[in-house]
């Protein structure tokens, strides 16, 4: 392709897209893991009442103030990558400094949030939900951005093959969901992304050969991430070629529309969880965009299992597209995708998110 068409495409993929979602660049890897803990007995689940990101009582602290409990804001900070190291170790005080205001201001950028550095009623809240365990880093050194709002992580590692095995643990699963419906919640996720891109996925028996290893896990379980209880932090993944989806073991999971059973109030559904962290598994960090299925939190009792323009997007560009993601498939006139790979509300009628998409099909395909 003659190099000023390239330019006039790019140009155009820039205003397009501009229209549809801006923001938001780059990453960092997470650690790699240390070896899984030896096998364990199925795990037998204690639910408690852990309220591990209560931060509710901080609502309107002021800068400067000494107030309990700020010492924990700033080691949840420190968690997802907005407080460095303090030079006491990790001994952070009560005190309100202005460390933490740029802390709070990144939080905000990152999470889609008005940018006050304030501890307002969305940002408490929100730094109360639950979310992804995958620190925020990569998130970090997006510079402007003016495109998109998904992000990779560091050097954007992706797999170089077009089928990836996985494989589920047979020791560290949970004894209240059949296999069978883990395994359908899992085929479903990873339709999602399979129908976008050209890489397919295979379930296979031997989990210490697949490419995806599938496991829930309780508390500290060797990879230095340890788990937090009901709530909290509910998975983590690792970026490619890791290949390590972990899920915490004490949330109530749900599949299906299950949250009046015994999910009670602090349900988490299996399927949007896994989505999201397949994502990750491809080599997606966290996205700003608050639909996106890659936003690192997610609402008790909620189901977000869609993939957006955002998602598609990040996706496509790091691995093209499914031969069979036709322009007819897209517009949803003719065909609809395949178990609904894209958002319905992408399909019904977010023209400028289509029209996104075709150029993204244009240029990085
Ligand atoms: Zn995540
Ligand atoms: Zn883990």
């Amino acid at each position: 392709m003659p190099r000023n068409l390239i330019n006039r495409n790019r140009v155009l993929c820039f205003v397009l897209i501009l229209c549809c979602s801006p923001r938001r660049f780059l990453a960092r890897n997470l650690p790699e893991e240390v070896e899984e803990s030896t096998a364990k007995t199925t795990q037998t689940i204690h639910v408690s009442n852990s309220t591990w990101h209560d931060f509710s009582r901080l609502v309107d602290v002021q800068k400067g103030s000494h107030v309990s409990g700020v010492s924990d804001l700033k080691r949840y900070l420190h968690r997802f990558g907005y407080v460095g190291d303090d030079d006491d170790g990790n001994n952070f005080s009560d005190v309100f400094d202005g460390r933490l205001e740029s802390a709070i201001s990144l939080y905000q950028k990152n999470l889609g949030l008005p940018i006050t550095g304030r501890l307002d009623t969305s940002t408490v809240t929100l730094m109360s939900s639950p979310r992804c365990g995958v620190s925020d880093t990569h998130m970090f050194n997006s510079g402007v951005r003016t495109t998109a709002h998904y992000t990779y992580f560091g050097g954007k590692p992706k797999w170089n093959r077009d089928t990836l095995t996985y494989a589920f643990s047979k020791t560290h699963k949970l004894d209240y969901l059949t296999s069978d419906d883990v395994k359908t919640v899992f085929r479903r996720a990873f339709a999602k992304w399979s129908n976008v891109i050209p890489v397919s996925f295979e379930e296979v028996d031997d989990y210490t050969t697949a490419d995806l290893k599938i496991g829930f896990f309780a508390g500290d379980h060797g990879d230095g991430q340890p788990f937090d209880g009901v709530l909290g932090t509910l998975a983590h993944a690792f970026a490619p070629e890791n290949g390590r989806l972990h899920f915490d073991a004490a949330e109530i999971w749900v599949v299906g529309d299950d949250f009046k059973g015994k999910g009670s109030s602090v349900a988490v559904d299996l399927e949007s969880v896994a989505t999201h962290e397949i994502g990750h598994l491809l080599g997606l960090g966290h996205s700003s965009e608050e639909s996106a299925v890659m936003y690192p939190s997610l609402r008790p009792r909620t189901k977000k299992v869609d993939l957006t323009v955002d998602d598609v997007a990040g996706v496509l560009k790091l691995y093209g597209a499914n031969p069979k993601l036709t322009l007819n498939s897209l517009t949803g006139t003719e065909y609809s995708l395949k178990n609904g790979a894209v958002s319905r509300r992408f399909l019904s009628g977010n023209f400028t998110g289509f029209y996104a998409l075709l150029v993204v099909f244009s240029l990085f395909l």
